[in-house]
C-alpha cells in the first residue's frame, strides 16, 4: 500500500472484507453508490476553501457559486429545502468569520511516516489558522449530522491532522476542530503530548490489522446498499438478497 489516510482506516473499521476488495484486491469494481451527500460534501468544501483563499470576495458571489452547483448533487427532492437553507446559511456564517481569520493554510497537502514497516499517512487538511494568541488550529468542515460520543471515538482525523502539523508548521496544534457546518456547531480536541501518544498508539495498532486483516465482512444493511462500491461480489451481501 502506498499510503495510509483516515479513510481507509475508516473503510477497513466499518467492513474489513470491502476494503480487501477495494485497496488489497484492487478488483477496480465501483458498483453503483448513493452519491448526492458526497456531492454536497464536495460543494460545500469548495466554497468554503474558495473563500478562505479570496477567491470568492463577496458574499453575493459565495452564494453564487452554491446556486450553481446544488442541482448537480441530485440532493433527494424531499431534502433540498432543508440543506439548500442550511448550505446557505452556513456560507453567511463562514464567510463572516473566515474573513476574520489568520489564515495559514487551506486544503494543505501533507505526507507523514510515524514508524518504519508503516505506510506513510496522507492526507489534506480543510483549514489551519492562528487564534488571537498565535496558537495553531486545524479545522476539518463535516456536512453530517453532529457527532456523538462514540462516532468521535471512532474518528482519526483528529490525530493523522494534528501530527500532520507538526511535520507541516514545526509544532502542534492547539486545538483541533470538527466543524459541522450545517449544524453551526463544533467538537473540539485539545491537543496535548498524550493525546499525540495516544494518536500514533491509535494508528499503528490499525495498520497491524489492516496489514494482515482477517478482513471479514460486516453486513450493514444501509452501508451496504449504499455506500458499498463491491456489493456485486459480495458473498454476505448476496446471500442476504437470496442470490
Ligand atoms: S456488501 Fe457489506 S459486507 Fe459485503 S463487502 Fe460490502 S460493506 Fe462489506
Amino acid at each position: 500500500m502506498k499510503y495510509l489516510s483516515s479513510s481507509r482506516i475508516h473503510l477497513f473499521n466499518q467492513c474489513g472484507l470491502s476494503y480487501n476488495f477495494k485497496y488489497l484486491q484492487v478488483t477496480g469494481l465501483k458498483d453503483e453508490t448513493v452519491d448526492w451527500f458526497a456531492n454536497y460534501g464536495t460543494l460545500m468544501h469548495t466554497v468554503l476553501e474558495r473563500i478562505a483563499r479570496k477567491e470568492i470576495p463577496l458574499l453575493d458571489m459565495a452564494y453564487r457559486e452554491f446556486d450553481a452547483g446544488f442541482p448537480t448533487c441530485n440532493v433527494p427532492d424531499d431534502q433540498k429545502p432543508t440543506y439548500y437553507t442550511q448550505g446557505r446559511d452556513s456560507i453567511t456564517r463562514k464567510f463572516q468569520e473566515l474573513s476574520t481569520l489568520r489564515i495559514l493554510g487551506v486544503e494543505v497537502e501533507f505526507t507523514f511516516h510515524i514508524a518504519f514497516g508503516i505506510p506513510p499517512i496522507h492526507g489534506f487538511i480543510d483549514l489551519v489558522y492562528e487564534d488571537e494568541k498565535g496558537r495553531l488550529i486545524v479545522r476539518d468542515y463535516k456536512t453530517s449530522k453532529v457527532y456523538g460520543k462514540s462516532e468521535l471515538d471512532r474518528q482519526y482525523q483528529q490525530f493523522i491532522y494534528s501530527i500532520a502539523c507538526k511535520h507541516l508548521y514545526g509544532r502542534y496544534p492547539f486545538k483541533f476542530e470538527y466543524d459541522f457546518i450545517r449544524f453551526d456547531e463544533q467538537k473540539d480536541f485539545i491537543i496535548t503530548e498524550r493525546f499525540v501518544k495516544l494518536g500514533e498508539l491509535k494508528m499503528k495498532a490499525a495498520w497491524n490489522r489492516m496489514k494482515s486483516g482477517p478482513y471479514d465482512p460486516n453486513y450493514n444493511p444501509f452501508f451496504c446498499e449504499h455506500f458499498c462500491e463491491s456489493k456485486s461480489i459480495c458473498p454476505i451481501y448476496l446471500k442476504k438478497k437470496g442470490y
